[in-house]
């Protein structure tokens, strides 16, 4: 199995697209930036193509990507599965984009597995699983928009791409780059940034529409987090925030209103690793970042059953969250001379 966007993977999946009248686009869930942004732009592209097309969201994605050409098309698989799984059915190809584990389509794996028609995975994490017939993948590009953007490109359907479809995806680079601050420096993604600048991307107004965005109690639950919740570990250049059910409540949470928490405390002189703690209604989800070379990704992988990037990650526990917590504390002294001797030049 080829891993990269070569000629022969742009040819055949260009292929596939041109072979399907309909086609369904399925995202991870808890959508982020890259996975709405990527998708509403392979959507946007496919209907100019006369295609048929739906997108999936196996969950409900945040207020501040609310915004997207075509967001209100998307399918809320979790509160709509007869729609969902009628789409599923009905569909002669399936582009997943934007993770490289089936789980992380959460309840619709085992759907997705059920089906046979014709796959193609569009995504930017390492070590993508083989779930999917074509599989375009590598860890350079930004994000999945990113790859989107040159798979476009290399299609021959630059002249296709519209103001609306570069917004969506210039949200989906912007994001997963934390406003350019990681994971940018490859002059390609500032290519297809010019790109997306010359097709007529409002990229300010993109930026002002998700990261200026807080509702009142939002900002409020940031201000708690950070006063209230914050530990700093000096010993181990870290520092986590632990938000519970309760406190969520109290600031009247919405899906997306802690997206980026995590990211404030690297902002701390030394601080190489953190870690957000997010109680839900039956497990926790976690987020870490690191700065430099402490591998976040197998962190999480190792301890806490998630995986992403090497330096934003995911997971999740089923302990209590207090446990959850004591846990994560009690696994730092083994990375010690890791997160002591971190190269962040
Ligand atoms: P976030 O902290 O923003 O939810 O996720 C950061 C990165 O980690 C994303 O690239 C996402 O794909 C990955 N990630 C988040 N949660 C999980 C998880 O539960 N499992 C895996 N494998 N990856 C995750
Ligand atoms: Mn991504």
């Amino acid at each position: 199995m080829e891993y990269s966007i070569t000629e022969k993977l742009i040819r055949k999946s260009k292929a596939d697209i041109e072979a399907s009248d309909s086609i369904t686009i399925v995202m991870h869930h808890n959508p982020d930036g890259d996975a709405l942004g990527a998708s509403l732009g392979m959507y946007l592209l496919l209907k100019k193509l006369g295609k048929k097309v739906q997108v999936i969201a196996p969950s409900p994605y945040p207020d501040f990507l609310s915004w997207m050409k075509g967001h209100g098309d998307v399918i809320i698989g979790s509160r709509d599965k007869a729609q969902t799984l009628k789409a599923l059915q009905n569909t002669e190809l399936l582009i997943l984009l934007d993770f490289n584990v089936l789980n992380r389509t959460d309840w619709m794996e085992p759907e997705i597995r059920k089906l046979s028609c014709r796959s193609l995975l569009i995504d930017h994490h390492p070590n993508p699983g083989n779930f999917a017939d074509t599989i375009i993948s590598s860890t350079e590009p930004s994000s999945t928009s990113e790859l989107v953007y040159q798979f476009i490109h290399k299609s021959g359907w630059s002249e296709m791409l519209d103001k609306d479809m570069g917004e969506c995806l210039y949200a989906g680079i912007m994001t997963d780059t934390g406003g350019f601050s990681h994971n940018s420096s490859r002059p390609e993604t500032f290519e297809t940034v010019a790109s997306l600048l010359k097709a007529g991307i409002d990229k300010d107004k993109v930026f002002a529409r998700v990261y200026n965005n807080y509702s009142f109690d939002r900002m409020r639950f940031l201000g708690h987090a950070l006063k209230e919740k914050m530990q700093h570990l000096p010993d181990y250049n870290t520092a986590f925030i632990v938000l519970t059910k309760e406190e969520q409540d109290a600031y009247n949470f919405k899906a997306g209103d802690t997206e980026g928490f995590v990211n404030h405390p690297l902002s701390i002189q030394d601080t190489v690793f953190s870690a957000f703690f997010l109680e839900k209604e039956d497990y926790v989800k976690i987020s870490f970042r690191s700065i430099g070379d402490f591998p976040a990704n197998e962190f999480s992988a190792r301890h806490f059953n998630g995986g992403g990037h090497v330096n934003a990650a995911g997971g999740e526990s089923h302990l209590s969250i207090h446990e959850t917590v004591k846990k994560f504390v009690q696994e730092l002294p083994s990375y010690v001379d890791k997160l002591k001797n971190n190269e962040t030049d």
